[in-house]
């Protein structure tokens, strides 16, 4: 790293943002947003030329450092006039989060604001008194609530689709980090911009996707996700990652790693392409498609296949609570996929790129005989033993001592351990 931005990054960790300043002599005010992003506003006439600039490199960087410390061009500004739509916020107490998550058990947020701003955001983070624990919610459909949130329940609803750049063939598009991720992947459908297809019916948030690098029939978000902004818990700050910068990995993602409970993502920027060619080479997307010729598909038939699959095999939640799959697929050494293979040569298995092998937990579950496993309340789906379901009545505790009963009998039978994917809330 150069080694005044090194200086830079250390003088920023003391600030709180946004921070306001304005350019001595002239009409150009400046909000800086985070330690690499600013917002500069000039008064044309009568009116305000908006320009955001994210620094990730030099010069911006050294501009952004001279906006926030050359005290003799920049002065500290406290009153600003740029109307820019504040949210009022409602703090509501003890809210009922079941209705609020796919699992739909009982738990209460102690607090509850809505937003629908990243400066909603910043309120709420500037609202909420030190100490108080803070769970940032999307649409709740991969979560598990073991008790009441004792804190602050942050939910984030910020909406907006917005085209960015496009050359014809290549389209960037950025999206509210609220909008629901069904309804986006089939407005890039009607839209004609293809990539993201395969990722139909996933329920929840866009803001959700990028946390576990959500992913279904051969496709994953790193694959179209341009970069990814947020605000930080701590300061306010607001940072772009790059999709380089975000780790993607399998249903991971640096902010379920070493950036966990950092960050409100309020902005996913998606690169689609008019010409990606169609993904149908994972589960039935074949089968559900063969009665077309092969040149007559197009991305809708891929969405509409892929829902079609998704409906026969997996619960609605609005029906039957679940969070989907409620296991990651464990993925092994070659050596310790060798040592499974001579037991159980006939288990589905797929090899990596680097060397290891991921083995289906789904067909684990079932092996060990947990497929339609019912305990009045809860239980594991009659048609995919990945997902565990609450039927009326069950609680999270419930359910999590279910998971951990099949965990511990998978591992007895075939040395193999199984970590949730679903997100364990208070546990
Ligand atoms: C029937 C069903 C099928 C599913 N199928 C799939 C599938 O095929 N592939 C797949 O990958 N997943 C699947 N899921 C899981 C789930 O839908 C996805 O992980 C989804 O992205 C979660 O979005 P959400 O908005 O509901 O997140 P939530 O459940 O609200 O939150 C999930 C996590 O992200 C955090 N979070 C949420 N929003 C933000 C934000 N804006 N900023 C920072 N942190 C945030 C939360 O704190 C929590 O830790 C399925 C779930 C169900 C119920």
């Amino acid at each position: 790293m150069h080694s005044e931005w090194r200086e830079l990054d250390g003088m920023e960790g003391a600030m709180k943002y946004p921070v306001l300043r304005k350019l001595k002599g002239a009409d150009a005010w400046y909000r800086v947003e985070g330690p690499r992003q600013w917002v500069e506003w000039q008064r044309i006439g009568s009116r305000w030329m908006k320009h955001v600039v994210v620094a990730h490199q030099h010069p911006e960087r050294m501009t952004l450092h001279d906006i926030l410390n050359d005290v003799e061009r920049y002065e500290p500004v406290v009153d600003w006039p740029i109307a820019e739509g504040e949210e009022r916020l409602e703090v509501e107490r003890d809210a009922d989060l079941g209705a609020l998550t796919t699992f739909r058990v009982p738990g209460k947020a102690a607090h509850f604001i809505r937003v629908r701003s990243e400066s909603g955001v910043r309120q709420a983070l500037n609202w909420r008194p030190e100490g108080m624990p803070l769970l940032v919610l999307g649409g709740g459909s991969n979560m598990l609530l073991h008790a009441d949130w004792p804190g602050l329940v942050l939910h984030v609803d910020v909406p907006g689709v917005e085209v960015v750049a496009d050359d014809g063939r290549f389209v960037e598009v950025v999206v509210g980090a609220g909008e629901p991720w069904h309804d986006w992947v089939m407005q890039t459908v009607d839209a004609g911009w293809g990539g993201l297809e395969n990722l139909a019916l996933i329920p929840g948030r866009v803001g959700a996707a990028p946390m576990q690098n959500i992913g279904a029939y051969g496709v994953e978000i790193k694959d179209r996700c341009a970069w990814v902004e947020a605000v930080s818990r701590a300061d306010g700050g607001l940072r772009r990652f790059s999709a380089e910068e975000c780790a993607f990995g399998y249903r991971e993602s640096v902010f379920k790693g070493p950036e966990r409970d950092r960050w409100v993502i309020t902005r996913v920027a998606f690169r689609l392409d008019r010409e990606a060619p169609l993904r149908t080479d994972y589960g039935a997307i074949r089968e559900e498609l063969a009665g077309r010729p092969e040149a007559e598909w197009t991305a809708r038939d891929v969405a509409e296949a892929v829902i079609r699959i998704r409906r026969s095999k997996l619960p609605d939640p609005a029906v039957l609570g679940n969070a989907g799959s409620f296991f990651k697929n464990p993925v092994l050494s070659a050596e310790a996929y060798a040592a499974f293979a001579a037991q159980h040569p006939d288990a589905p298995h797929y090899p990596q790129a680097d060397g290891s092998v991921k083995l289906a937990a789904g067909w684990l579950i079932e092996r060990a005989g947990w497929k339609g496993h019912d305990r009045g309340t809860h239980g594991v789906h009659d048609r995919q033993a990945l997902v565990l379901v609450n039927k009326g009545g069950a609680t999270g505790a419930q359910i999590w001592q279910l998971a951990q009963h099949i965990r511990e009998d998978v591992l007895s039978q075939f040395h193999v351990e199984l970590e949730p994917e679903v997100n364990q809330i208070g546990a």
